[in-house]
């Protein structure tokens, strides 16, 4: 089977008269002919957009920069472009500009969990680390589109030592993700020491690269950053493919040298409005991607960064699309439908309610056909009292070395290893009267 079909000729030649056939799959040819202007996307469509147009678009442009690798862009339909999923996913919208009251820089308070910089340190024991800033592709979506195309923010080998330097010096760190950028848009031999690096930290126990280059570059995927990859294994990569028409035959078998180099392959959708925020759209993308060995990992509700709200859906449309996968399809096919809490507080998910009612010995579910069944809690059972003294404990010879950790947030509520019996907020008025009224007594 040829790769390199009709479209991509005829884009390969618009852009490079010089172009060999071969160089078409060279990633770095790739690079070095990105689409990043209004009339070289008007050229290789063989549109003219009309000059009011335009205008809006140079406006967006300059705003939020465009960039689209010719492999990407030649899975636009071109007779139908303005419909086309690849091309809302790369060509400015001048909705872009649209400001709304709840839209935010930062949603995610990245840069102010980021103890520093590069670093976002947000849960327990794992942290993100932007490695580049580079992509091949601008997402129209990107949550961290303040940043794209920002010379400034590119990490150089001393901010890159830093963030090392903060992983070796911070033991709970056990997972640690490398995003960007696209990581993979770093040479070979960089990202090379940049894992050798961060292996040799004895207490991080695997790697996570997040990475859209199977999507928009797929040609990234070569045997020598595979054979490089799997000398530092356990490595999870996780991609971002959003829309069936995204897993070509290019993307397919960029997905199967890594699956069979053994790396474990999870993918992180955006619900998009006008993309892929429709059950029958999310099924197909599913049932591709786990007969390409990738296990959908997240479906994001699209983020409050700015120039995105003519993107987003609203809640109930993520709902809608898990009603319809949950028990319908393979369960290894349904990702977890997150809400990236805006100020940092990280990932919710969110599940269609699937318990109707309980009382003290019985609880009354649904099912996805809407089967409404009982199911009889044991009649008596042997509640553990969990108070963490492990050394007391019967279940402790199982343990196999497993670490003491501590318990927080609700899970903290749960357990019966401290006196806490409730969170309450700091600006909480009743106990800041408390607090004054026990100043006074003094
Ligand atoms: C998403 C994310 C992670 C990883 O979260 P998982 O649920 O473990 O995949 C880690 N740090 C930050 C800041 C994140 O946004």
């Amino acid at each position: 089977m040829s790769i390199f079909n009709q479209a991509q000729e005829r884009i390969a030649r618009q852009i490079d008269p010089e172009v060999a056939k071969k160089n078409w799959k060279d990633w770095k040819w790739q690079q070095k002919h990105l689409i990043r202007t209004i009339p070289d996307f008007e050229r290789l469509l063989g549109v003219t957009f009309d000059k009011g147009e335009r205008v809006q678009l140079n406006k967006t442009v300059q705003r939020f920069p465009l960039s689209i690798t010719p492999y990407y862009f030649s899975l636009i339909d071109r007779h139908d472009f303005r419909n086309d999923p690849v091309f809302k996913q790369a060509f400015p919208s001048p909705q872009e500009l649209i400001k709304e009251d709840s839209d935010m820089v930062d949603p995610l308070a990245e840069d102010k969990d980021s103890p520093v910089e590069g670093i976002t340190h947000r849960y327990p024991d794992r942290v993100l680390f932007h490695v580049s800033n580079i992509c091949s592709m601008y997402c129209r979506h990107c949550t961290r589109k303040r940043k794209v195309g920002d010379k400034d923010f590119i990490p150089n080998k001393e901010t890159l030592l830093k963030g090392i330097d903060y992983i070796r010096k911070t033991p709970v760190v056990r997972d640690v993700l490398l995003s960007g950028g696209d990581p993979f848009l770093l040479s070979d031999s960089q990202l090379d020491w940049l894992l050798t690096e961060i292996e040799s930290i004895g207490h991080v126990e695997v790697i996570r690269i997040g990475t859209r280059t199977p999507v928009v570059l797929p040609y990234r995927i070569t045997d020598d950053l595979v054979a490089m990859l799997k000398k530092h294994q356990p490595l999870w990569i996780n991609t971002h493919f959003n829309h069936p028409r995204e897993i070509t035959a290019s993307s397919s078998l960029a997905l199967e040298m890594l699956a069979d180099a053994g790396f474990p392959l999870g993918n992180q959708s955006v619900l998009l409005a006008g993309i892929n925020d429709c059950p029958r759209i999310m099924k197909r993308l599913v049932h591709k991607l786990v007969q390409n060995r990738v296990r959908p990992y997240y479906l994001y509700q699209c983020d409050l960064s700015e120039g995105l709200s003519h993107l987003r859906t609203p809640v109930g449309k993520g709902l809608e699309i898990i009603e319809s996968l949950i028990g319908h399809t393979s369960g290894f096919a349904v990702p977890t439908y997150v809400i990236d809490a805006p100020g940092g507080g990280g990932k919710i998910p969110l599940t269609p309610n699937y318990l109707i009612s309980w009382s003290t010995n019985k609880v009354v579910l649904r099912n996805y056909e809407g089967v409404i069944t009982t199911y009889k809690e044991p009649d008596s059972y042997e509640p553990i009292f969990c108070d963490r003294k492990c050394a007391k404990c019967d279940l402790q010879l199982k343990l196999e070395g497993a670490p003491e950790y501590d318990v927080t947030g609700i899970a903290e509520l749960l357990s019966d290893a401290d006196e806490r019996i409730a969170l309450v907020p700091r600006s909480n008025e009743r106990m800041t009267r408390r607090e004054n009224g026990k100043s006074r007594k003094r």
